[in-house]
C-alpha cells in the first residue's frame, strides 16, 4: 500500500464529464490498496473569468479581497469531484485550504505555503481509506485567518506540497500533456516527450517560461525529494501510462548538453540611450527599481562613440512595464539619459542542460544559427546549466524550432 496525491489541473476538469473520467484514475489506485488525496484546480477557464470580475468590479481592487473570489473555483470542482467519487462508492469528502489546513504567508495573490498540517486527512485514511479531495492553489494565513492564493498555476504547488506534508510515496500531476516535453508541443510539434528529467533543469525550464509545472512547485519537490510524475488525464485510466518523472540527475543515465527549450512572452525591454558612463550609474537605475519590486532579468551595456556616455538595456515582467518606465521617466534629472525606449514585443528564448556544465561553446552554436536566419539578438544572458536570447516576438516560433533542431532534439 503506498500513500499518492493525484493533482488534476483546469482542462482535466473542464467540465462534469471530465471530472467522472478523472474520478475514474483515482478509483483504480484507490481499488490497488492506496490512500488517496486528491487536489484539484478550477474548471479550465474558471480563474480567469473570477479575476475579469475582480477587475470589472474595480481596477485597483483589495487583494485579500481579490483571493476570496479567485478561490472560488477551486471549491467548485472539490466539492463536484467528491460528489462524483461517491457517485463511484469511494468514500470521499472535500477540503478547502483552511480546513486543511495550508498556511500560508500573507502576500495576497501570490502567498508562499509555510506548513501544510493535514493531521485531519491522515485520520480519514485511518478511518475507512477516505479519499480527500483538497482545493489546489489556496491556503489561509495563520495570524489574520484569511484566505490566501498561491499564484497562478499554483494548484500544482498545493500538490507537492500536500505530498511532503503527507510524507507520500509519489505526487502524480495529471494534466492535458502525457509528460515534459524538450518544448511545449503545441508550439514545436517534433517536440520529444522524456521519461526523466532533473529537477534543477525542470527548475529552469518552469522559471523560464514552461508553464507545464508553477516554479515554486518544482522547488517544493527538489527541496523536499518528493518523487513526482506528470502524467495524462486523458490516458484510458484502465491502462495508464507513466508520464514524466522528475528526479535527480544521478539518476538520469543518458544526459543530453541541452535537454529542453523554453520560451517566455513575459518580458519587456527597456533602453537607457546615453547615460553618462560614471560610478553610480547602475545603481540610479538598478536601485528604485529594486525598491518598487520590480524584478530586472537580462542587463546589457553598450559604450557609446562618444566614449563618455553608455547605452543600458535590460527587461522586466511585461506586467511591470508601465510601472517601470512611468519610474525612470520621473527619475530623468537624477539618472541623466537622453532617452528612453521600450518594447513589449519580444520573447526570451532559452535553452536548458545540466551538460552545459561541462561543454564550451554550446551558446555560441546558437548566436550562429540564429544568424543565419536572420534572427537579431536584442540581449543575451547566460548561467551554469542555461542560456537565454531576447529576439522580436514575430521570430518566436522559428527560433524555438531552430533551437530544438540544432541540439538534436527533434524527434524521430
Ligand atoms: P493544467 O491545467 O493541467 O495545470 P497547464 O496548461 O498549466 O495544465 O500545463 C500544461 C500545458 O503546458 C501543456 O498543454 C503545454 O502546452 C504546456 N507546456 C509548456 N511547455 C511544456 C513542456 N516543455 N512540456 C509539456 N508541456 C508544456
Ligand atoms: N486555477 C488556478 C489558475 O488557473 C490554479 C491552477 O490551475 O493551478 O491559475
Ligand atoms: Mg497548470
Amino acid at each position: 500500500m503506498a500513500r499518492l496525491v493525484m493533482k488534476f489541473g483546469g482542462t482535466s476538469v473542464a467540465t462534469v464529464e471530465r471530472i467522472k473520467n478523472a474520478a475514474r484514475h483515482v478509483k483504480r489506485e484507490f481499488d490497488a490498496g492506496h490512500e488517496v488525496a486528491v487536489v484539484v484546480s478550477a474548471m479550465s477557464g474558471k480563474t480567469n473569468e473570477l479575476v475579469g470580475w475582480c477587475k470589472e468590479a474595480a481596477a485597483l481592487h483589495d487583494q485579500a479581497e481579490y483571493d476570496v473570489v479567485v478561490a472560488s473555483g477551486e471549491q467548485v470542482t472539490s466539492g463536484l469531484m467528491a460528489i462524483v467519487l461517491q457517485e463511484l462508492g469511494l468514500p470521499a469528502r472535500s477540503w478547502q485550504g483552511w480546513q486543511i489546513p495550508i498556511y500560508g504567508s500573507d502576500a495576497h495573490g501570490s502567498s508562499r505555503i509555510e506548513a501544510v498540517e493535514p493531521a485531519g486527512i491522515v485520520a480519514g485514511f485511518d478511518r475507512n481509506r477516505e479519499i480527500a479531495v483538497c482545493s489546489g492553489f489556496q491556503g489561509v494565513h495563520a495570524l489574520t485567518n484569511r484566505i490566501v492564493t498561491l499564484g497562478r498555476g499554483g494548484s500544482d504547488t498545493s500538490a507537492v506540497a500536500l505530498a511532503a506534508g503527507l510524507k507520500a510515496d509519489r505526487c502524480d500531476i495529471y494534466t492535458d500533456v502525457d509528460g515534459v516535453y524538450t518544448t511545449d508541443p503545441r508550439v514545436v510539434p517534433k517536440a520529444r516527450r522524456m521519461d526523466k528529467v532533473s529537477f534543477e533543469e525542470m527548475l529552469e525550464m518552469a522559471s523560464l517560461g514552461s508553464k507545464v509545472l508553477q516554479v515554486r512547485s518544482v522547488e517544493i519537490a527538489m527541496v523536499q525529494r518528493v518523487p513526482t510524475y506528470v502524467r495524462s488525464s486523458f490516458d484510458d485510466p484502465d491502462n495508464p501510462k507513466t508520464g514524466t518523472l522528475i528526479c535527480d540527475e544521478d539518476d538520469i543515465v543518458e544526459q543530453q548538453i541541452v535537454t529542453g527549450i523554453a520560451f517566455s512572452r513575459d518580458e519587456a525591454q527597456i533602453t537607457l540611450r546615453r547615460v553618462a558612463d560614471q560610478p553610480g550609474v547602475a545603481a540610479a537605475i538598478f536601485g528604485p527599481l529594486a525598491d518598487a519590486n520590480i524584478n530586472v532579468d537580462m542587463i546589457i551595456q553598450v559604450v557609446s562613440d562618444d566614449q563618455a556616455t553608455t547605452d543600458i538595456t535590460f527587461t522586466v515582467p511585461t506586467a511591470d512595464f508601465e510601472r517601470a518606465r512611468t519610474l525612470l521617466e520621473s527619475r530623468h534629472d537624477q539618472i541623466a539619459y537622453q532617452s528612453l525606449q521600450g518594447a513589449t514585443d519580444v520573447v526570451k528564448i532559452s535553452a536548458i542542460g545540466v551538460g552545459m556544465r561541462s561543454h564550451a561553446g554550446v551558446a555560441a552554436r546558437a548566436f550562429r544559427a540564429l544568424a543565419e536566419k536572420g534572427i537579431n539578438i536584442r540581449a543575451i544572458t547566460t548561467s551554469e546549466i542555461k542560456f537565454s536570447v531576447l529576439i522580436d516576438a514575430a521570430y518566436t516560433e522559428l527560433a524555438v524550432r531552430t533551437l530544438h533542431s540544432l541540439y538534436g532534439l527533434d524527434a524521430a
